[in-house]
């Protein structure tokens, strides 16, 4: 489904990703974990197509089709989606609004018709209550003023209305109580399916324990260099990246 070959990726000038190659089967869970500033969210930049993040060489193709020529939001259109570690602030603009614009401009560049007002009103009340989201937070300007916290269930909000083919989820763990991290379960495993796919980067093993990955990989220097089970996570937990940062 996703598939990115011998990926490099220079970020000012340096290299950040040395030829990383992934592949996540459809219907797969994968994790990444790996050290701070390993290039975990350059990844997700590049695959997602924010500004200042391009592939020097290398492939992404999506079910086949190549995304590094597209515009960011063609990538989404084509169902990609990213859950930003820092998600943005955007004053001036309601959140339902947002997320409006967003899900029929999607939806437009797909030949679909746009979502009614009756029924995105009721979608978007049914997957609040699922993130944990008054409807007091969707009227307010976008993530404008939101805790840490409130901007990630925003983010799974986003995924939960946009229901894409791919997601990639950058560090949604992080600031997270317990509580938070099972929503972030629960979202997760409501999309999951035969024609879906995701990546989930972490930091840490906890939010494995509710995502249960179909195999889990470590990034450090640029490039994957230890792929395995659910067991790595575990393992990972115990040993921390030392000896990768070593080998990299
Ligand atoms: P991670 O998400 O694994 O912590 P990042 O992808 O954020 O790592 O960063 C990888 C490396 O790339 C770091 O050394 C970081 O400083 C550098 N980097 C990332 N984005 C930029 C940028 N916009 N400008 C300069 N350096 C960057
Ligand atoms: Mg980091
Ligand atoms: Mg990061």
């Amino acid at each position: 489904m996703l598939k990115i070959d011998d990926l490099h990726v220079a970020v000012g000038g340096n290299e950040i990703l040395k030829g990383l190659s992934l592949d996540v089967p459809k219907g797969e869970v994968h994790a990444i974990m790996g050290p701070n500033g390993s290039g975990k969210s350059t990844l997700s930049y590049t695959v997602a197509g924010r500004d200042g993040y391009e592939a020097t060489s290398g492939g992404v193709t999506l079910d086949g089709e190549n995304m590094l020529d597209l515009d960011p939001d063609e990538r989404a259109a084509k169902g990609l989606f990213l859950s930003f570690q820092h998600p943005m602030e955007i004053p001036g603009v309601q959140t339902m609004n947002f997320i409006r614009t967003a899900m029929n401009a999607q939806r437009k560049a797909r030949g679909e018709d746009e979502v009614s007002a009756a029924d995105f009103i009721r979608l978007i009340r049914e997957k609040a209550k699922l993130v944990g989201l008054d409807d007091a937070k969707l009227k307010r300007q976008f993530n404008v003023g939101f805790s840490g916290g409130e901007k990630k269930r925003m983010e799974m909000l986003q995924m939960a209305m946009f229901e894409p083919r791919f997601a990639i989820m950058d560090e949604t763990d992080s600031g997270l109580d317990i509580d938070a991290l099972k929503m972030v379960g629960d979202v997760v495993n409501a999309l999951r399916g035969p024609d879906r796919g995701f990546l989930v980067i972490t930091h840490y093993q906890r939010l494995l324990d509710y995502i249960k990955p179909d195999a889990v990989h470590v990034l450090a220097g640029g490039r994957i260099v230890k792929s395995g089970g659910p067991e790595l996570a575990l393992a990972l937990e115990k040993s921390g990246y030392e000896q990768f940062i070593e080998a990299a």
